[in-house]
């Protein structure tokens, strides 16, 4: 029988995240299928009333709190000290929490003072025969594995946008606060502040519905022997902010911007789509003016429907890579594109 704890962090309004409501809709699909399991919620932030409120119709058994001003700023030592006493007080065996920067860092080190063990980035969670497996990707994305533990408690950071965010009402929920007061160590590291890219030149959405690639060709010689890289860029930005689509990249298009040339001025290696960059999920992609190459098609592997604009009707994306190619000037269609957009 499995003591399954969520584990998650109010946000600065006292809402929940989106990574926190899908690892709550994988408790709750846990905990049903193993009969006798019991689940409860655990929540570390300034406040969390209104977090659990928002969860309170879950059906977990208890709900734990640890707040307080200390526990607003993601950082290591408080954080650490919260998730563990939570985890101590549930006498957790199983403690899931978002995969997100937050959760990632903290709870190995976790689950190394708890005696347990962490597997992070995983993308399901089964109960077959009363056994509880996890299944996660491995090289990049080209295997998938189940694996089981028997040690506990078992820290399960489960990856953004692989679950259904659980969907009940909101409500209201007792929340036993357990006060936690951090020794002077926890304060050495004091938060000072957030640096953050302004809203409009963010172009990296992990929520999108739409993941919008730019290959090299963006930059190339066109049909009149010029290269036209502003325009390429007002044509993707205009799609981005139309569409709120996410931006991705080839390698050879981000190298290009690496070597000084002149190149889309909002691409950096986090954009990078690929075998050597990022393999992210949303329900749409559409490739422009990239090759469709092996090592970035790679990274579409969570992509659910794929389009691909290209002057090649030869290009990677027509073997088998791209649900529908339209073999066409992408400056063309994506100046279409925008116009019926906006
Ligand atoms: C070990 C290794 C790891 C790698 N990892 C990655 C990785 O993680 N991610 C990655 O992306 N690549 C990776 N690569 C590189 C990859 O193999 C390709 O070289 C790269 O993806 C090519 O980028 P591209 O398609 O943008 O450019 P190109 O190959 O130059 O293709 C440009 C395309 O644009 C088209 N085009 C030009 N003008 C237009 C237009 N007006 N309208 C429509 N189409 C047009 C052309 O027809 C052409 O197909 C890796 C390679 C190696 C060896």
């Amino acid at each position: 029988m499995e003591t399954i704890l969520l584990l998650a962090n109010s946000e600065a309004d006292g809402s929940l995240s989106r990574s926190a409501l899908e690892t709550l809709g994988a408790a709750k699909a846990l905990a049903a299928g193993m009969p006798g399991s019991k689940l409860l919620v655990g929540l570390v932030g300034q406040t969390v009333q209104a977090a659990a409120n928002r969860i309170a119709a879950c059906g977990a058994q208890t709900f734990l709190g640890v707040e307080g001003a200390d526990f607003v700023a993601s950082r290591y030592a408080s954080d650490a000290a919260a998730a563990e006493a939570i985890a101590k007080a549930a006498q957790a065996t199983v403690i899931l929490a978002p995969a997100a920067s937050r959760w990632n860092r903290v709870l190995p080190g976790v689950a190394q003072r708890l005696g347990g063990r962490a597997d992070t980035h995983i993308t399901g969670l089964s109960a077959g025969g009363g056994k509880l497996s996890v299944n996660r990707w491995y090289y990049r994305q080209r295997m998938e594995g189940t694996l089981q533990r028997t040690q506990r408690p078992w820290v399960i950071l489960i990856d953004p946008g692989s679950q259904p965010a659980w969907q009940g009402e909101a409500g209201t929920a007792t929340v036993q606060n357990m006060p936690l007061v951090l020794p002077e160590s926890c304060k050495r590291t004091t938060v000072v502040g957030v640096r953050e890219p302004a809203a409009d030149a963010q172009t990296i959405r992990p929520d999108a519905d739409l993941l919008l690639v730019a290959g090299a060709g963006w930059t190339k010689k066109q049909a009149d022997g010029q290269a036209h890289a502003k325009e390429a860029e007002a044509l993707i930005l205009g799609c981005l902010k139309a569409a709120r689509a996410s931006l991705g990249s080839s390698k050879s298009l981000v190298d290009l911007g690496g070597e000084g040339q002149a190149v889309l001025s909002f691409l950096t290696h986090l954009n990078q789509i690929g075998q050597t960059g990022s393999t992210p999920r949303h329900p749409k992609g559409l490739a422009t003016c990239c090759h469709g190459e092996e090592p970035h098609t790679v990274g579409w592997r969570f992509i659910n429907e794929r389009r691909a604009v290209n002057l090649d009707p030869n290009c990677g994306w027509a073997r088998g890579k791209a649900d529908v190619l339209y073999v066409a000037d992408a400056f063309a269609v994506m100046a279409r594109v925008n116009a019926l957009l906006s």
